[in-house]
């Protein structure tokens, strides 16, 4: 077993965060929890427990071995849905347990009949429509045939959702292509609508449209990184705050990391610290030794940049991160003795270190950071 490092889930947090997210949407919208990259290093079971608790009763992944550990926590106390991959093998077991799929090639939709036909079963399937991303969806000139498809297999097909991806709606650069796809949208809608066909629900917000383009929420919202407690972007936070009088945060990070200082040293001054040269001492400095590297997720690019939480000082990644070990300088913070607490995401006294104060270099990189947390890693949920 692990021991070198524990993750907290904040079960205060959470509430706050879903709280929110239910003011914010209002009641008629399905909030959808989006828990694929193992609920984004979260832990699955943990978080989908945690959620489920708090009458979560909608969650997304990304393929079926996400959903098959959803299902394995919850059954079918709560809906499923594949947004990605659905393989020909994992068919059956979809269809039979009554787990939603996005559906973006004919083929998928074929097998999806057939499956259906042999279980006896209705599958459950969202159309995922092509409106700028270019990654998966149908295009505007398949529609006609999916239309007619799901018109004939009316008894073996539910058509549950039609919904969309958006290409970046965190940052306002995109605006023009983000507003194109959600015309696109709409007229895809349109279109199935005067055939007779209309879908149960139609979805394509993420945590980004769900704030910046409140017209994207519909139906239901997937809602990732949010939830968590962390905000897509610094301009996403920054539009919220804007139409708000009080400008204090609603989300509370529900994540933290920590571990213990393995050893201490001194390094004197003209030393390198670490594999090569990227680290010179420039005076004498004290050294604590964490037993966290890129192994467990913490990422190489943070080597000679990451923050970590001392005492309740904020200290710095001296040299390279090691495959299972680091190196920060805490030269200047007293009385530190091995053993001691060490905060790679959270708080400690007054300071935090969030994902994204070490990750200022991109957005992205919070969902990378968290996502990468190894899986072994064992978690623990507090009040
Ligand atoms: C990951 C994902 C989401 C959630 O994104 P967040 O930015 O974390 O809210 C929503 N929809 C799809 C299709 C996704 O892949």
């Amino acid at each position: 077993m692990h021991t070198n490092s524990i993750i907290e889930l904040s079960r205060t947090a959470l509430e706050k965060n879903i709280a929110f997210l239910r003011k914010t949407f209002g009641k008629k919208v399905i909030l959808s929890s989006v828990v694929k990259g193992n609920a984004y290093g979260h832990g699955i079971a943990e978080f989908t427990s945690m959620a489920h608790d708090m009458d979560v009763n909608h969650f997304s992944v990304f393929d079926v071995e996400e959903a098959k550990a959803v299902y394995a926590n919850l059954q079918d106390k709560v809906t499923i849905m594949v947004m990605g991959l659905v393989s020909d093998e994992d068919m059956k077991w979809v269809v039979d347990k009554g787990v939603e799929f996005f559906v973006f090639e004919k083929t998928r939709l074929n097998k999806a009949v057939k499956t259906a036909k042999i279980l006896q079963k209705k599958a459950k399937v969202h159309i995922e429509i092509e409106t700028g991303m270019n990654r998966t969806g149908f295009d505007k000139k398949d529609l006609n045939s999916i239309i007619s498809i799901l018109k004939k297999e009316s008894n073996n097909i539910v058509f549950k959702g039609l919904c969309t991806h958006y290409a970046g709606a965190e940052s306002i650069a995109n605006y023009y292509r983000i507003d194109n796809q959600i015309k696109k949208f709409e007229e895809a809608y349109q279109n199935f609508c005067n055939h007779g066909l209309k879908p149960e629900i139609k979805h394509s917000a993420c945590s980004a449209a769900s704030i910046m383009f409140p017209q994207t929420r519909m139906d239901l919202v997937r809602i990732g990184i949010m939830q968590y407690g962390l905000w897509p972007s610094p301009e996403v936070f920054v539009n919220y705050l804007n139409a708000k009088k009080s400008k204090i945060d609603p989300l509370q990070r529900v994540i933290t990391w920590k571990s213990k200082i393995m050893n201490i040293k001194t390094v004197n001054s003209g030393e390198f610290i670490g594999y090569g040269n990227s680290f010179l001492a420039e005076r004498k400095m004290t050294i604590a030794v964490i037993p966290i590297g890129y192994a467990h997720g913490y990422s190489r690019s943070l080597s000679n940049q990451g923050r970590v939480l001392i005492n309740g000082h904020r200290c710095v990644v001296v040299g390279s991160i090691n495959m299972n070990m680091m190196t920060i300088d805490i030269t200047d913070i007293g009385n530190v003795k091995k053993e001691d607490e060490v905060i790679l995401i959270g708080r400690q006294n007054q300071v935090s270190v969030s994902v994204a104060s070490f990750s200022d270099l991109s957005n992205q990189l919070n969902y990378e950071l968290l996502t990468r947390i190894s899986k072994t890693i064992p978690r623990k949920i507090i009040e």
